[in-house]
C-alpha cells in the first residue's frame, strides 16, 4: 500500500526521492482516537544495512507515519496513509512554517485525491476511492502484515537463542558425562 501510494503522489507531481528510502511505517495502537499520525524524527546517523553492518547516514529524517491498528478496512487505511504522506510531503516542501492541515495541506491532499475541505478527516474522492479499490483486489483485504518483517525478525532471534541454549545444555551433559567416566575410571585403578 505504501508503494502504491508513493506512485499516487509521484504520478501527480510530487517527489518524493528525498523521502521515500526514510519512511517508517508502523501499524499499531494509538491512545488518541485518531486514525494515525505523522513526526520527523531526527535518526541518530547510524543504522545496520543489510549486512549487519553499521552504516553512517548525515544527518538523516525519518518520516515516522503511524497508522491506527483499530482501522480494519483498507480503504480507511490507504486514506489515512495517504493523509500522512501528505503531511511528509508538506513538511518537505514548508518545513514547519505552515499550519499542520493550512491551505498548503489541502492543496497537496487535493491534488492526490483526498477531500482535503474538511478539516482532519480526509476521506478520499470517488476517483481516488475506486483507485484504493483496485489496489486492494491487487493486494488483498487489508490488513496487510505491515509488521511482518520486524515479527519475523523477533521470531529467529527468539529461535537461535533457543538452539543456542540446546546446544549449550548438550555440551554441559557431555563434558559431564566424560568426567563422571573420567573419575570414576580414576577411582577404579587408583581408588
Ligand atoms: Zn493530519
Amino acid at each position: 500500500m505504501l508503494k502504491k501510494s508513493i506512485i499516487l503522489f509521484e504520478n501527480n507531481g510530487f517527489d518524493l526521492s528525498g523521502i521515500k528510502e526514510n519512511i517508517n511505517l508502523q501499524c499499531r495502537g494509538v491512545r488518541k482516537k485518531i486514525d494515525g499520525y505523522y513526526q520527523v524524527i531526527d535518526d541518530n546517523n547510524f543504522d545496520l544495512n543489510e549486512e549487519n553492518n553499521y552504516r553512517y547516514y548525515p544527518n538523516r529524517e525519518i518520516h515516522k507515519i503511524v497508522i491506527s491498528s483499530k482501522i480494519d478496512n483498507g480503504l480507511r487505511a490507504a486514506e489515512t496513509l495517504i493523509h500522512e504522506l501528505c503531511h511528509a510531503v508538506q513538511y518537505e516542501l514548508h518545513g514547519y512554517d505552515c499550519q499542520p492541515h493550512g491551505k498548503e495541506f489541502k492543496a497537496i491532499a487535493f491534488s492526490v485525491g483526498l477531500d482535503g475541505s474538511r478539516p482532519t478527516t480526509t476521506p478520499a474522492l470517488p476517483v481516488l476511492e475506486a483507485q484504493i479499490e483496485e489496489w486492494e483486489v491487487e493486494l488483498g483485504t487489508y490488513p496487510h502484515p505491515v509488521s511482518m518483517p520486524k515479527k519475523m525478525k523477533i521470531l529467529e532471534v527468539i529461535g537461535s537463542f533457543v538452539l543456542n541454549l540446546f546446544f549449550l545444555l548438550y555440551l554441559i551433559f557431555i563434558v559431564g558425562s566424560v568426567s563422571i567416566i573420567i573419575y570414576n575410571v580414576y577411582e577404579y585403578f587408583l581408588g
